[in-house]
């Protein structure tokens, strides 16, 4: 049976009786696969199982859904009712639907905070590879390739987190498709999930039609906020969408992250030795390592005849790799579909797996791997300017909106 009221429970569902039985143990085992589909985190995580009884055949749960979450109601009482009925032993199942009080709002936001610090270590202990997608000017494609890996990753069954620091020029809400405003515990952001993919940017936190004019300091904290108090839970990759050019910006991330790699997005019509001296400098300056180019843009071939063009020129993804030191990942032809595709919000690697240039996304994926694997691991100083996330950073929310959530 799944009882659904919003009338909160009549007793308060505890397991302060004793430790608990085997039947119970494995109920709560089972309800930790459940995730908010959301934001892909599990429901247990955030709070919304503050309460579970076992008497007999019969479990009781108490499904604690924050207000912005009420539409869930139905979705996670009969996905709790499912995991627990597959159980041996459990005959009857009530679920008990109830607002979250402010209370255990801001204890899940504490609880929140203390775990997102230990998962943030990770991403400076290498557990969770940091590859930021860059460019030497902007309009090359880099946005379009960070969305394509992000979603090409997940694709392949990694923990994703796409992080958009292009404060000034954010692209990707739009590009992959996501919209609405992420939901906040106390001072702690949930990312949102979307083709599997974990989403935070300046452009959810702000309206549209806000100019976001950050200048040095406050681009740091933006930077340091959308690592740090971004509930991100375990990840495999967190990719970085950083601005076009050099700046602050990758000063910043190397700050926090230890071992971020970079991908360079060029065309073949870039200067190379241009670019490859302003990321090189770049890199440098950062302590960041350069894992391979992307040539995009590389050729159109024509749909009709077949034949093939080089509407931007040739060769800048070799020159720039031959003078970086490093391969070229791959090469994305200028392509109707994936400009459609990110026009209308769904990454080519979604909406047309078998396209070719989805198919190039997804062997860059591979390639990619290979070169931060041959790459050789190294310890990398962490700048004086900022403090290393997981050493007890302290950061300010970004925006009025987040400050409020
Ligand atoms: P950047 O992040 O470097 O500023 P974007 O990723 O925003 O660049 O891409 C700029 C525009 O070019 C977008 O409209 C995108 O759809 C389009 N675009 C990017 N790569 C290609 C490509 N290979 N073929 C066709 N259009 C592309």
């Amino acid at each position: 049976m799944v009882t659904m009221s919003f009338e909160p429970p009549a007793e308060q569902l505890t397991d302060e009786q004793g430790p608990p039985s085997l039947l119970e143990s494995t109920a709560r085992r089972s309800l930790r696969t459940i995730l908010d589909p959301e934001v892909g985190l599990p429901i247990e995580e955030l709070g919304m199982l503050p309460g579970l009884l076992v008497e007999d055949d019969l479990v009781r749960v108490d499904l604690a859904l924050v207000p912005e979450r009420v539409h869930l109601a139905d979705h996670l009482s009969n996905a709790v009712a499912a995991a627990l009925g597959q159980l041996m032993g459990i005959r009857r199942i009530e679920v008990l639907p109830r607002e979250m009080t402010s209370v255990e709002r801001d204890e899940v936001g504490q609880r929140l905070g203390a775990a997102q610090g230990r998962q943030i270590a990770r991403l400076s202990d290498g557990t969770t590879k940091v590859v930021a997608i860059a460019s030497g000017k902007g309009g090359v494609g880099k946005s379009t390739v960070a969305v394509n890996l992000a979603c090409a990753l997940a694709a392949q069954g990694k923990r994703v987190g796409l992080v958009d620091l292009d404060i000034w020029g954010y692209s990707v809400p739009k590009m992959i498709g996501v919209s609405g405003t992420p939901l906040g515990f106390g001072e702690i952001l949930l990312p949102m999930q979307v083709h599997g993919v974990k989403v935070a940017s300046i452009g959810l936190l702000v309206d549209d039609r806000t100019p976001v004019v950050w200048r040095g300091p406050l681009l740091h904290e933006a930077v340091q906020h959308l690592l740090t108090r971004v509930y991100w839970g375990d990840l495999d990759v967190l990719v970085a969408d950083l601005p076009p050019g050099t700046g602050d910006v990758p000063m910043s991330l190397a700050g926090l992250v230890r071992d971020a790699v970079v991908v360079i997005v060029t065309t073949p019509q870039e200067t190379a030795s241009a670019v490859a001296e302003r990321a090189g400098r770049m890199a440098k300056t950062a302590h960041l390592r350069v894992a391979g180019v992307i040539e995009n843009m590389a050729g159109y071939e024509c749909p009709h005849c077949g034949d093939r063009s080089e509407l931007f020129g040739q060769g800048g993804g070799d020159e720039l790799a031959d003078l970086l030191k490093v391969p070229v990942l791959g090469r994305i032809p200028i392509s109707v579909q994936l400009r459609r595709s990110c026009d209308e919000h769904q990454p080519v690697v979604v909406a047309a797996r078998a396209d070719a240039v989805a198919k190039e996304f997804i062997a860059i994926t591979s390639r990619l791997d290979r070169s931060t694997r041959a790459m050789v691991r190294r310890h990398v100083p962490v700048t004086s300017a900022s403090p290393a996330i997981g050493d007890g950073a302290t950061v300010r929310p970004i925006c009025e909106k987040a400050r409020t959530m």
